[in-house]
């Protein structure tokens, strides 16, 4: 096999959505696995869909989930330019050779003209095919509109008998009647090419091996296929991939604003997990292994483990492999990662060591950090019954007397950490000959105002520190006195 040449070629129509990224992942991957090189071209030439900025954030998207690209727009390469409205000259010109080969013709149908067709085929209950009426125009013909400056676009000149056949890798053999294919425009009224055009001359120029796409293109490969022979050019091998699915029923779909890789990022996931349940969306290794860097993926990585099935994105499973990567994280890298969302909580200068213990472990995702830790910054609202505590065996009105003592042991220790706050409560606790939730409830709930938190009551202590501790319990006891009178 001659080096392997694979590309992704997004629109820059917005954010870089699942989809794009799973065939620009798997195109990667194959790329690496054999040593081969992956390229990022640019398909901009439907001027109207284009957002502003959508391109950069395409190469910071792929730079960031580590899929770096050998050739592309803002890295160069032998094959660029490699966007696409960058490349009109070339287009124009391989449209011109297609008519000269009688691959394609010119056609100055108006849009009234044409819809007048397609409202009547349809009137007869026909599906709309062009019916080739341009490609009797004679030359003289031709030249004399051409000459008036009339307006036209190319056309592609498919054969109406026989039948076009090619091998998927995924899908098998794709057989299409000529007849089924329409004369779709290669080169609009612009002189900008379509997808049918530019998508066979930049793979071909820019030497692309194996093409990698979505299987929305599984049945018009034939129509590329009869221009690679038109111009003499080898047909590239097809790889297909399966639809991402939402639901049984719907399509994940950036249209439909489903999330991106930006919105995912943005949620707290984090983009190892990211990238390693999207290399699952219709793909298996045929292993139980569900976990995989990018070079254990490379490593594992092959297309007999591609599916045609529709992959059903589902975002509970994210969530679970999110969790793994969380808790996998050494601390000191959580702590990293987690830093915007601590800023956001409004705990970064607190201990934050101490805070990765209580919470790593028990995240799914990096966004509940701001919830969980909110309580530390503000103290919630909260009632008497929250004191009440079967199994600790308390109540608010037993509460109070455990919440003064506490008050005066936690006043009288100098240095605040987790060993020497736990040390005076449990003194507290062998004083009061009570059972150790007996004092350990009440404080918490006094310096917390919540039923469940991170950490217990030394942990959160040791966080807030001597004189916020004091203060919180000086107004939970004021609280409660007021309330039993
Ligand atoms: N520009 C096309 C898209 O975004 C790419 C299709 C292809 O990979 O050839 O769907």
């Amino acid at each position: 096999m001659s080096q392997v040449r694979t590309r992704v070629a997004p629109s820059p129509t917005g954010y870089l959505h699942i989809g794009g990224l799973r065939t620009a992942l798997y195109a990667w991957l194959f790329a690496r696995k054999h040593g081969g090189r992956f390229i990022l071209r640019i398909e901009d030439t439907d001027v109207a869909r284009e957002v502003p900025g959508a391109k950069e954030i395409i190469y910071s998207t792929l730079r960031e989930a580590g899929l770096y690209y050998d050739e592309g727009p803002d890295v160069g390469g032998e094959y660029g330019p490699y966007i696409q409205s960058e490349r009109r000259e070339i287009y124009k010109k391989y449209a011109e050779e297609l008519i000269r080969r009688g691959a394609a013709y010119r056609c100055f149908c108006t849009k009234e003209q044409l819809a007048e067709a397609r409202a009547a085929a349809e009137a007869r209950g026909e599906t709309y095919t062009y019916d080739k009426r341009c490609l009797r125009l004679s030359e003289a013909e031709i030249q004399r509109r051409l000459d008036a400056g009339e307006p036209y676009v190319i056309r592609q000149n498919i054969p109406t008998e026989g039948e076009t056949t090619y091998t998927d890798l995924v899908f098998g053999d794709i057989t299409v009647p000529n007849a089924d294919l329409d004369d779709n425009v290669l080169l609009k009224a612009d002189g900008l090419p379509t997808y049918n055009l530019a998508n066979v001359i930049d793979d071909h120029l820019m030497g692309i091996t194996h093409v990698i796409r979505g299987v929305e293109y599984l049945s018009s490969t034939p129509k590329y296929n009869h221009l690679y022979r038109a111009l003499g050019w080898e047909i590239p091998t097809y790889i297909h991939l399966p639809v991402v699915m939402k639901d049984k029923q719907r399509k994940l779909s950036k249209r439909h604003g489903d999330a991106s890789y930006d919105d995912f990022i943005k949620k707290g996931y984090l983009k190892e997990a990211l990238i390693n349940y999207i290399a699952l969306l219709g793909w298996s290794p045929g292993t139980e292994q569900e976990i995989f860097s990018l070079d254990e993926l490379i490593e594992a990585f092959s297309l007999e483990g591609l599916s045609k099935s529709p992959a059903i994105f589902d975002v509970e499973k994210l969530t679970w492999m999110n969790a793994q990567y969380i808790r996998a994280l050494p601390k000191e890298e959580f702590i990293s990662r987690a830093m915007p969302y601590f800023k956001e909580a409004g705990v970064a200068h607190m201990d934050l060591n101490l805070i990765a213990e209580l919470i790593q472990p028990r995240l799914e995702r990096l966004d509940e950090i701001p919830p969980k830790l909110a309580f530390l910054t503000e103290m919630p609202a909260f009632g008497p019954e929250l004191y009440a505590h079967k199994r600790s065996g308390t109540d608010a009105a037993k509460a109070l007397p455990v919440l003064k003592e506490a008050r005066a042991a936690l006043a009288e220790l100098d240095e605040y950490t987790v060993d020497s706050l736990k040390a005076a409560l449990n003194a507290l606790v062998e004083k009061l000959g009570v059972k150790t939730g007996f004092v350990y409830w009440p404080v918490r709930i006094a310096i917390s105002g919540l039923e469940v938190t991170p950490g217990g009551p030394a942990e959160i202590a040791c966080l807030l520190g001597k004189a916020e501790t004091l203060s919180r319990l000086d107004t939970s006891i004021a609280e409660l006195e007021k309330q039993q009178g």
